[in-house]
């Protein structure tokens, strides 16, 4: 490992390649910033999406296609002031003075400022049987395992947008794709549930709390309970999908930013501005009441305006 702060101390280094943090990295390139963004990989968690049809200015745009369009739109205006460290991963900020060190998986760098841009990730199934059988039946991306379920029944769990645009994947292969929602409303949007549950081979069912995953070498079935009388009841099915929320990535600043009771991080809404200075957040890792890509865009050319205020005022 090796510590960049002897050759150059940044002005500010973004963390995350999703919308947030490229937007960010644009904006940083054209104050002329001097800039390292930092991230493991580019796109964040709509590059499992089939379709993305709101990101303004666009309309219809793979997941996939997302990704490398944000990547380049960075490359485009990087410059010689913005370093791009894809394949790293933060594990740790610390402040040193009136510094930062941004420890990864492969070096160190010294900033003035931070913006986190780092996304969340998949909530883990939590019943009897779900480690045991992860990758076995159970899997946490449709877009990716679909096609290895073709002519089965399978299971999504969730009624989000997650849940459901995973199910419309699968029903492009699955036999039969019944949806699990534990209360009666589904948290996805009504256009897209509909549209979903029009398919004849789609079925959910609503009040049922997942209990337990059955299987031998692979998942055989789902035990589900039926909230509201109690029963319970075992579906054969070959795929388990689970699509039960997300979680802020935000474990590396826990010992430097007090973190919300979710995990996110508290940002002023007009600034993007956290509790400590020198430190912006932006996009799903915060506690914003919203999270979407061009509200993670738009969060973080805010915090970006403002890193520039502050700099400048130095
Ligand atoms: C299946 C799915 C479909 C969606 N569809 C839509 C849609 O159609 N339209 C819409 O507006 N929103 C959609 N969303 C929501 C949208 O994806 C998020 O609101 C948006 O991605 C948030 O952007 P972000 O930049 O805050 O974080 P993310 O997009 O999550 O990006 C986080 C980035 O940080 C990087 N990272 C994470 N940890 C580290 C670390 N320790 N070190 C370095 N880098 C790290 C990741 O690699 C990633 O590049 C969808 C979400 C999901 C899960």
């Amino acid at each position: 490992m090796t510590l960049e702060s002897t050759q150059k101390i940044y002005d500010t280094i973004i963390i995350g390649g999703g919308p947030g943090g490229v937007a960010g990295g644009v904006y940083s390139a054209r104050k002329r910033l001097r800039t390292a963004l930092v991230t493991d990989t580019f796109g964040g968690q709509s590059s499992v999406s089939d379709d993305i049809q709101n990101w303004i200015g666009t309309v219809s745009i793979s997941g996939i296609d997302f990704g490398k369009a944000l990547k380049k739109h960075l490359e485009a205006y990087a410059g010689d002031v913005v370093d791009i460290r894809e394949g790293e991963k933060v594990t740790k900020i610390e402040k040193q003075g009136e510094f930062f060190i941004v420890t990864t998986n492969k070096s160190s760098y010294e900033t003035r400022t931070v913006l986190v841009t780092t996304g969340s990730y998949r909530r883990k199934l939590d019943v009897v049987g779900a480690e045991k059988f992860e990758n076995k039946g159970i899997t946490y991306c449709a877009s990716c395992d679909a096609p290895m379920f073709a002519g089965k029944d399978v299971v999504v769990i969730g009624g989000g947008n997650a849940g459901f645009e995973s199910a419309a994947q699968l029903l492009a292969h699955a036999k039969s794709v019944t949806l699990l929602n534990r209360s009666d409303v589904f948290r996805a949007d009504p256009v897209t549930v509909k549209k979903v549950l029009s398919n004849p081979r789609m079925k959910a069912i609503t009040n049922a709390v997942p209990v337990e995953i059955k299987g031998e070498k692979f998942v055989n079935a789902i035990i589900y309970e039926n909230k509201e009388t109690g029963e319970k009841v075992e579906l054969p099915v070959s795929g388990v999908f689970v699509e039960i929320g997300l979680l802020p990535t935000t474990y590396f600043v826990k010992d430097l930013i007090k973190l919300n009771s979710l995990g996110q991080i508290p940002v002023d809404p007009k600034t993007q501005k956290t509790e400590v200075d020198g430190i912006w957040a932006a996009g799903d890792c915060t506690d914003g009441l919203y999270h979407q890509n061009n509200i993670a865009a738009g969060d973080a050319v805010k915090a970006l305006e403002d890193i520039y205020k502050y700099l400048k005022t130095k």
